[in-house]
């Protein structure tokens, strides 16, 4: 079912390209040697290259350039083997030079493809258009002086992956499914940390909206959305302003907005500037980027497994359905705790309990799997086997885990602290089904004039009447004998 918006008079479809500015992981930046690291204090990480001294001249960092490539090679994209810098000129008080270096006709990266899961279970392929390298600017500061702005140049001159989607995203779901991908690109390749709270990962969400079949109507671009959340809400909420424009008889102008997520609105920043208010033109200070095809070969080789051939692999390898495999894979982290733990036991069951009850401790603990020192694979393996065993039921490996999570010991001592392991004698068994039978003298009349359902009825009654432990298997058969 594709999206539509109704409105006064017929539907609307929306159309979305985005353009995220991912910062790229390297201990460097772009074109000096001051470090990246996040948090300093201010203007302590900034060279006469970022600061743009007079004569000073900006050397390419290989890491950078390597990064890229990785992230095109992620992408499926061609490599272009030279490539160029522009100066993209503008004025602002956190740009020093006056000037952004970017690369504008000749990126380091063209066209490729991401593919999207959508929640219905289909998937699709949002095509990308480009990837360039480029310097960030400064921060300004308005807030730390009553009369001035401070500028803190720490971020100048560090290393950005502009990527450029078309214009193939079709609904919020969709541009929320492509940024959330994207992150998991970049993450498994190690190339861009994708913390959108410190801005590591920032999305332009380029919107417009027409009737279905129409040709393309003006885009109005959303800057700096910064979570997957957020882009999800601008895009409706943009697509709602312009529906109501165009419906009003007006016309929609191209212009920079920002989304404002309390009111849910777009409000408008300034109108759009043209590529040739930029002035583009190559960067007499660098030569253009020639980069060797083996040495692409190199990278392309050392690249990890990526979550598509990671999700395949683990339907075929270990039976699992598409949706658990994508939730396993979206952090490598997890993937890896998952293959740890399905080694030697049954994958299905692993999968239940990463997702299930699991990922429900973790989630009220703060901790995941990358990180958890309550729930290694070591202490989730030992809980696993022993529901395997038949030393607890399914049911009281809840409580252990919800007991693990309080007191942080493992499963075994808390089973033998609490004695709660499963009772696996006949007789036991035997003796709590008579005594609910007894007691239930009239629902077994039921039950015997044919009404069959009651059947779960007594199993949960003599579970309880048994403190959870009772082996299920067991107990069924029991009350199946006596009920006959
Ligand atoms: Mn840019």
């Amino acid at each position: 079912m594709s999206y539509r918006i109704e409105g006064r008079d017929g539907e609307w479809e929306v159309v979305v390209g985005m353009e995220v500015h991912a910062q790229v992981v390297s201990n460097a930046k772009l074109f000096s040697g001051a470090s990246t690291a996040f948090g300093a204090p201010p203007n302590s990480q900034v060279s006469i290259v970022d600061a743009a001294f007079p004569g000073m001249l900006p050397v390419i960092n290989r890491e950078c350039v390597a990064q890229a490539v990785r992230t095109g090679l992620g992408l499926n994209a061609e490599i272009n083997l030279v490539s160029r810098f522009d100066r993209k000129n503008y004025f602002y008080a956190d740009l020093p030079p006056g000037y952004q270096i970017s690369q504008y006709q000749h990126p380091l990266v063209g066209s490729g493809a991401l593919a999207i899961e959508l929640a219905d279970g289909t998937s699709k392929d949002i095509g990308i258009t480009r990837l360039h390298l480029e310097q960030d600017a400064g921060k300004s500061l308005h807030d730390q002086h009553a009369e001035k702005s401070l500028i803190d140049l720490n971020r100048a001159g560090v290393a950005l992956m502009e990527i450029v989607s078309e214009p193939d995203i079709r609904s919020p779901e969709e541009a929320g499914a492509y940024l959330r991908k994207l992150r998991t690109i970049l993450r498994y390749l190690g190339t861009c940390d994708g913390n959108m709270e410190e801005g590591s990962l920032r999305a332009d969400v380029n919107v417009s909206v027409r009737r279905p079949g129409e040709p393309l109507r003006t885009r109005c671009e959303v800057k700096n959305v910064n979570s997957v959340r957020f882009v999800m809400q601008a895009v409706e909420a943009e697509a709602r302003r312009q529906i109501a424009v165009w419906e009003e008889g007006g016309a929609v102008e191209q212009e920079t907005r920002l989304f404002d997520p309390a009111r849910f609105e777009t409000r408008s920043m300034r109108s759009k500037e043209e590529a040739h208010d930029y002035r583009y033109f190559p960067d007499p200070d660098l030569v253009p980027l020639t980069l060797d095809p083996a040495w692409i070969e190199e990278l392309r080789a050392a690249l990890p497994e990526l979550p598509d051939a990671k999700k395949a692999r683990f339907m075929a390898e270990y039976g699992l359905s598409a949706y658990d495999a994508s939730q396993l894979v979206a952090e490598a982290p997890t993937a890896a705790y998952f293959e740890t733990l399905a080694r030697g036991r049954r994958p299905k069951t692993v999968a239940n309990f990463m997702l299930g009850d699991i990922s429900a401790a973790l989630n009220r603990l703060g901790h995941s799997f990358a990180s958890t020192p309550l729930f290694t694979t070591k202490a989730t393996g030992a809980l696993l086997d022993m529901i395997e065993d038949g030393t607890i039921n399914g049911r009281i490996a809840k409580q252990v885990i919800e007991e693990m999570e309080v007191s942080g010991e493992g499963a075994e001592a808390i089973v033998e602290r609490l004695g709660l392991r499963q009772v696996t004698d006949t007789a036991a068994i035997e003796a709590a089904v008579a005594e609910v039978l007894a007691r239930e003298s009239a629902k077994v009349a039921e039950f015997r004039a044919g009404k069959e359902k009651l059947f779960g009825f007594f199993v949960g009654q003599v579970m309880k009447a048994m403190g959870g432990k009772g082996n299920p298997a067991l107990v069924n058969d029991m009350l199946k004998r006596k009920l006959s």
